[in-house]
């Protein structure tokens, strides 16, 4: 037994795994297959206090640390080489407060376990698409989700929450507690310390609007002008998104269509279903080649896209904000999106706005509240050889797409890290939130322990 888990085994009450534990090689997956990275020890936790324990451990031990919560981290910063990972994915259990219509999240908790637990309520706040993507990172990030343009993201549904810091201490975070540490968990990532308890504020969502409709890609021009012009006037109720993709072979999809480059809107609308159906007119009008959007709990809604994202494939996201769906974006996206070397590749435009804009830039450490558009350049492969060929696709895009953007870009949607130099996470903060960000940094971890997250580095 190394000195570790000997250390662990002595002060540790979680599950602490080694790379002789036959459970080693499905504990150090993550959702995105590109990612091999070997730990030294992963620490399951069940509990606040296990992770102080691990996070004393690790620190005293001057061992790299990484956190893991969903493990859907798609630069793999959940894990680490030679160090410890603090994998919280046995502390999953979601409360709901209907009164107070407050949930409140352990830190491994995914969106599926968390609608599932609101929606016995008839409440939900803003998750993720992809309902086994973790509360914790999403939130942390930011959150788009199908209600944010009524309730805005994840992170401005965050009301409270509890931090183990580098010193191995508890602090609680809210409006009246430590409000400075709250603005910099909506947005600024895993940088402050390990959340433990999540809290999030509620709101009544049950039977929602939702679905999928595809157009043909030839057809992408009108279609894709006539979606910017029509989201450009949509109440808040609805959170829509437009994408290129290849057509699935899913049953609902017809097989003629299955394998052919297409445009596709989802999205959600959270009023009146009738004035929904209404709203949704105009797309409709557009002749989709199939049109999925029908009445259906929220949370079926939050697993209609699962199927296109498995984990252990192999994938690169690239990420920015637009200030508007413009004929120069448009044909770029459908020139790139009709060459893209995957079927399982896509380019996808969230649309914004609506309550995520009306929070100010400074409110929160969100970049992106400017943004009419935040888009994912998602790239998809199961071949290692082929890995070159996706990511150049990708990053010729994002060039592309460059000069038609804002600045700033949204960090959960960032693969590249830059390695040391963190000159990509301070550009997608921009320098004013950097700066307020860093110098949170030095108040919470100034030895920079937690540095397996998009780094903000600790102010002089
Ligand atoms: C399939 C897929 C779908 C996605 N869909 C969306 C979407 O709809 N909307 C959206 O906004 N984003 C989306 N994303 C991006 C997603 O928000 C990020 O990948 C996010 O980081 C995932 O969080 P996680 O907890 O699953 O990841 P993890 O890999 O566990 O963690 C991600 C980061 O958060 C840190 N972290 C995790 N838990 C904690 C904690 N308790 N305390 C402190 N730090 C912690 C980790 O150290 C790491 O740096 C998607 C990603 C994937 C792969």
């Amino acid at each position: 037994m190394t000195a570790l888990a000997a250390a662990f085994a002595a002060r540790f009450a979680g599950v602490a795994i080694t790379p002789q534990d036959d459970r080693y090689d499905q504990a150090r997956a993550i959702w995105n297959g590109t990612v091999d990275a070997r730990p030294a020890l992963i620490a399951r936790c069940r509990t606040a206090q296990d992770i102080i324990a691990a996070v004393i451990l690790t620190r005293d031990a001057g061992l790299p640390l990484a956190v893991r919560g969903g493990g859907h981290s798609v630069p793999g910063l959940s894990m680490c080489d030679g160090g410890v990972v603090i994998d919280l994915s046995l502390m999953r259990t979601v409360t709901v407060d209907p009164r107070r219509r407050i949930a409140v999240a352990e830190p491994g908790a995914t969106w599926a376990g968390y609608d599932a637990a609101t929606a016995a309520h008839g409440l939900a706040s803003t998750g993720g698409l992809i309902s086994t993507t973790g509360v914790a990172g999403l939130t942390l990030g930011g959150g788009i989700g199908w209600l944010q343009r009524k309730h805005g993201l994840a992170c401005d549904n965050l009301v409270a929450a509890e931090v183990v810091t580098a010193g191995g201490a508890t602090v609680r975070a809210s409006s009246q507690e430590n409000p400075h540490l709250l603005w910099g968990l909506r947005g600024g990532g895993g940088n402050f310390g390990i959340v433990s308890r999540f809290e999030f504020s509620l709101h009544p969502v049950s039977t929602v609007l939702g679905g999928l409709m595809l157009f043909p890609l030839d057809d992408g021009q009108r279609v894709l002008r006539a979606f910017g012009d029509w989201a450009a006037q949509l109440p808040d109720e609805a959170s829509m998104m437009a994408a290129v993709l290849t057509a699935p072979p899913e049953p609902f999809v017809p097989a003629e269509i299955v394998g052919h480059k297409v445009v596709g809107v989802a999205g959600c609308w959270c009023g009146d279903l009738d004035q929904g159906a209404a709203v949704l007119e105009p797309l409709r009008s557009l002749k989709p080649l199939i049109d999925m959007f029908s009445p259906m709990p929220y949370p079926a809604l939050q697993q209609m896209l699962d199927g296109a994202a498995p984990p252990g494939l192999r994938n690169y996201f690239r990420g920015g904000y637009a200030p508007e769906l413009s004929d120069d974006l448009i044909d770029v996206v459908l020139e790139h999106g009709a060459r893209m070397p995957s079927p399982m590749s896509a380019i996808d435009l969230h649309h914004m706005g609506g309550a995520v804009g009306r929070v100010g830039a400074g409110d929160t450490a969100f970049s992106g509240r400017a943004a009419a558009y935040t888009y994912n350049l998602r790239s998809t492969w199961t071949d290692p050889a082929e890995d070159g060929q996706h990511i150049s696709a990708n990053r010729d895009v994002a060039a592309q797409l460059a000069p038609l953007s804002q600045d700033g870009s949204y960090v959960n949607f960032l693969t590249d890290t830059a390695g040391n130099s963190n000159a990509v996470v301070r550009a997608a903060y921009g320098d004013a939130l950097y700066g307020r960000l860093a110098c949170l940094k030095r108040e919470f971890d100034p030895g920079n322990l937690f540095r397996a997250n998009h780094n903000i580095r600790p102010a002089h």
